[in-house]
């Protein structure tokens, strides 16, 4: 019988397939331990096993993934979990498997609450740790025959890498959080995750039908109806191929770069179309080594990377290392509240000869590419002057020495309140600005960025952000520099819009979002730009955010006399591309049709813009269009204000061109 789950959502999106159980290694009533030195001989034996396994998977997976199983393997050899796994095996009469699985626990729930990074990894060590109480109860690690959705209690990155990543549509898991490393995983194979019900769970046995949408989970719907939700996945699957096709031809001015981590990523970068680097994270440079990577291997990673991009903007951050990237080998405070301690340039400047080391090597790489050197954390005037006074020595070293150098542009990651309230002064020092929304959000709403338990206050489209955003870009562009986004907020669809009406000139994102990010982009932009100088006839000069991702249809275009003789007021139309509906300004709705097709929104400014969904569309009387507004709510310009059904109103026969007018 059909049921449906309301989960939380680690990843987004829609799938539909039949469940693939993974069940969990139980442990066996009649499991006895044998001889201690022969439970802990299977012990180690089951780590190296493990270990073996996941060295493989981090040399078959991309870039991003292959840092998790390398984080994985540190978990796996973390001596107090070896030591806790002993101590339990000497001490008790526990088999080698009871005892990995009770240290997974005993030290799982010992991070528990010191942290959400913490937490998140005592939960990867208890998945390392059911996996090797797998392994030494001789499981083998099953796969899917067909494409399936992944369901299990507890999953580890390891044991979904052990799944052709062709045969996942989709994870349904108990315990799970958005920010955990098989939520990274799915994010990057581009399917949906859900979890959070052990209710759920219980239900689904293997082969069972699912549907995952959203946070909702469907288990075993009417034939039909999943017979319905398989064609929608793959029609989505199609529409998402043919449009990251266009991408790379679409017409549009904001700049799309990539964020990447080393010379490694080289080959996908080059792949994903990016316009360029807007973010090279150079501390995971430091994080691999045990010990500051050599003035030489720095040069050679920034020379790669910078000549890869042949001529192309690339974009090295200086390392940010402190918070929740610290490398062992480096001496730190012992800090109480590390994300506001000895971070980002804090630490650059107190590590004076680490500092010197990596200006000096990017100050050579620069002779070979046009990088540009970007200043993370920083909060003051003072701190850029710095920087370049550092760099000044670093030049007058490299002179003396007859060694080759150019000074590169030098600009500052705005990623505080602070510096995006001075981003005026800042901006007179600077030759770009770059805003990290990861940073500048958590800093901003005072909320921890790998927070789970406050998820409802998370909210990366807050007015106060980008209220900070627009005045960091209006700051940037008085000093006639750019502004880019390089957090996560620069490939989120629903905001993009919103990114481009207040200013930012550049977004930078994962090199897997850079083709749908251009799309986004080009879809905003044309509605911002033509509508306000070509569509709209009059010429009003009035700039109107983008209410939906598409081609934008002049007025005279719109397949209804009521909107393209001008009745209803100027008009411009999108075809749109998904569902998502965005505010078209900063206002209120004013009118919401019984039938949800239509919304009118008054702007601050006294216009009033009507928003009309689809053509003929009343007939449907509201079917398909889901509203995430009210009359009375305060919006701001790109705001989601309802998801529409595209494919029920073309099945329907009726046309979903979104159509704005200006009454
Ligand atoms: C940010 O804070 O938005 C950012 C891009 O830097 P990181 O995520 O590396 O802190
Ligand atoms: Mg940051």
């Amino acid at each position: 019988m059909m049921k449906e789950y309301a989960l939380k959502t680690a990843q987004g999106g829609f799938a539909a397939g039949k469940a693939f159980l993974i069940e969990a290694a139980e442990a066996h009533p009649e499991e006895k331990a044998a001889e201690k030195e022969v439970e802990k001989a299977a012990f180690e034996k089951a780590v190296s096993i493990l270990e073996k396994e996941l060295s493989q998977a981090e040399e078959r997976a991309e870039k991003d993934a292959a840092e998790l199983f390398e984080m994985e393997r540190m978990l796996l050899k973390d001596a107090s979990f070896y030591d806790t796994t002993i101590g339990l095996i000497r001490a008790s009469d526990m088999s080698a498997a009871a005892a990995v699985q009770k240290a997974g626990d005993i030290l799982g729930e010992r991070l528990r609450g010191s942290s959400e990074y913490n937490s998140q990894r005592g939960e990867d060590l208890r998945g390392i740790a059911a996996r090797l109480a797998g392994i030494i109860r001789g499981e083998k690690a099953s796969a899917p025959e067909r494409a399936s959705v992944i369901v299990a209690k507890e999953l580890s990155p390891a044991r979904l890498s052990a799944i052709d990543p062709g045969l996942i549509r989709g994870i349904v898991t108990a315990k799970g959080a958005p920010t955990s490393h098989v939520s990274i995983l799915a994010g990057n194979l581009g399917v949906p995750y859900v979890y959070g019900s052990d209710e759920a769970l219980e239900t689904i046995r293997k082969e069972t039908k699912l549907i995952l949408e959203d946070g909702k989970l469907t288990i075993e719907p009417d034939d039909e109806i999943f017979r319905e939700a398989v064609q929608r996945m793959e029609a989505e699957q199609k529409a998402k191929e043919e449009r990251i096709k266009r991408a790379q031809g679409a017409k549009r001015r904001t700049k799309v770069y990539a964020n990447i981590k080393g010379p490694e990523d080289i080959d996908e970068l080059l792949r994903s179309g990016a316009d360029g680097v807007g973010l090279f994270r150079s501390e995971f440079l430091f994080l691999k080594g045990d010990g500051t990577p050599s003035e030489e291997e720095q040069f050679s990673a920034y020379r790669s990377v910078a000549e890869a991009m042949d001529g192309k903007e690339t974009v090295i951050r200086t390392f940010d290392l402190g918070s929740d990237k610290k490398a062992d080998w480096l001496e730190m405070p012992d800090e109480k509240n590390p994300a506001l301690g000895c971070r980002g340039v804090r630490l650059c400047l107190r590590e004076d000869e680490l500092f010197k080391t990596q200006l000096r090597a990017l100050l050579r790489a620069a002779v070979f590419g046009n990088i540009r050197i970007m200043i993370p954390m920083v909060t003051s005037v003072r701190e850029i002057d710095a920087v370049r006074a550092k760099l000044g020595e670093c030049a007058k070293e490299l002179s003396a020495e007859h060694t080759a150098y150019e000074v590169p542009p030098v600009g500052v990651m705005v990623e505080t309140p602070a510096a995006a309230m001075i981003a005026d002064r800042l901006a007179k020092k600077a030759d770009f600005f770059s805003i990290g929304t990861n940073d500048l959000i958590q800093y901003t709403l005072a909320l921890d960025r790998e927070a789970q338990e406050l998820d409802e206050y998370y909210d990366p489209r807050h007015e106060a952000v980008l209220r900070l955003i627009g005045e960091t870009a209006a700051a940037g562009h008085k000093e006639k520099i750019p502004t880019a986004i390089c957090g996560e907020l620069a490939s989120d669809p629903a905001a993009i819009p919103a990114l481009i009406r207040l200013g930012v000139d550049e977004l930078s994102v994962s090199m897997p979002k850079v083709a749908q990010t251009k799309v986004h982009a080009a879809g905003a932009e044309s509605m911002q730009e033509v509508v306000a100088e070509e569509a709209f006839p009059t010429g009003r000069g009035i700039s109107v955010a983008a209410p939906a991702d598409g081609e934008l249809i002049p007025m005279a275009e719109i397949p209804d006399p009521a909107f393209s003789s001008g009745a209803l007021g100027d008009c411009a139309g999108i075809l749109p591309e998904n569902g998502n509906i965005y505010a078209p300004c900063d206002g209120v709705v004013s009118a919401v049709a019984e039938t949800k097709h239509a919304i009118t929104f008054t702007a601050d400014d006294g216009r009033r813009i009507l928003l009309h969904i689809g053509i003929d569309t009343v007939y449907l009387a509201g079917r398909g269009f889901a509203l995430r507004v009210k009359e009375g709510d305060a919006v701001s310009a790109g705001d989601p204000v309802m998801v529409v059904d595209l494919d029920l109103i073309r099945e329907a026969g009726f046309s979903p061109i979104v159509i704005t007018a200006l009454g």
